[in-house]
């Protein structure tokens, strides 16, 4: 029986992307307001450096990874300096305009009667400053007390142990295959993929269940069978 459903945060119940664009928005802004070297800097250069860092520098904490991109946009228009003030501008904003998309709230309420929730992010998408306070029994943020970020073994890990009940009992949910279905497959969680864009599937990857929107996600878990038990261990 399933017992817990806990969520990814950004891009399954956050509509993350807006509130991003917004921040660097004020960025550009700044800049342009601090220095004349800033006006052939674009919307597209503070993206593609965010890219850069984060592809060099996935596994480490998203803040910390926001602010070396903006030092490196700052760089572009000797504004190293102001990095302190801007990053403070930046993230004012993003949290200001991060918003649940708005089948998110609807379908917790649906749920909360029926199953223990969770959050669980490798992201720094606080639930209390997104519009999402009070929703969950539990929250979890990669790098909180030294804890790995997603796909680590560890992150899903602390799922189970936040959610209290054995890992087949917990269905998570999320719109990022490796991170929301095959890692927490691979830890014994059934993975549901949040797919909004109307992506193709991999063969090799098998969904406990695809959605294109959370509205579907009740129907979707009183639909699925049954946890397989694991096999019996012949005595040695
Ligand atoms: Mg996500």
């Amino acid at each position: 029986m399933l017992s817990a459903v806990v969520f990814d945060a950004d891009e399954t119940l956050l509509d993350l992307r807006p509130a991003v664009t917004g921040g660097l928005v004020v960025v550009l802004e700044e800049m342009r307001r601090l220095t004349p070297a800033a006006a052939d800097v674009c919307l597209a250069d503070l993206e593609s450096d965010w890219g850069a860092v984060f592809g060099a520098h996935s596994a480490e904490p998203v803040a910390q990874i926001r602010r070396a991109a903006l030092a490196r946009s700052l760089a572009r228009a000797g504004l190293t300096d102001h990095l302190d003030e801007v990053a403070a501008l930046f993230f004012a904003r993003r949290f200001a305009l991060t918003r649940p998309f708005a089948d998110a709230l609807p379908a917790l309420a649906a749920l909360r009667p029926h199953y223990t929730l969770g959050y669980a992010t490798n992201g720094n998408s606080r639930a209390e400053r997104c519009g999402l306070a009070g929703e969950f029994t539990f929250e979890l943020y990669a790098h909180d007390g030294g804890l790995p970020k997603k796909p680590a073994p560890e992150f899903y890990a602390a799922v189970v142990e936040a959610a209290g009940v054995p890992a087949e009992q917990i269905a998570y949910v999320g719109d990022s295959l490796a991170h929301d279905v095959v890692g927490p497959q691979r830890a014994g969680l059934r993975g549901i993929w949040l797919n909004r864009a109307d992506l193709p599937c991999p063969p090799e990857v098998r969904p406990d269940a695809e959605l294109s929107t959370l509205a579907e996600l009740p129907a979707a878990l009183r639909a699925l069978p049954p946890a397989t038990a694991a096999p019996a261990r012949r005595p040695a």
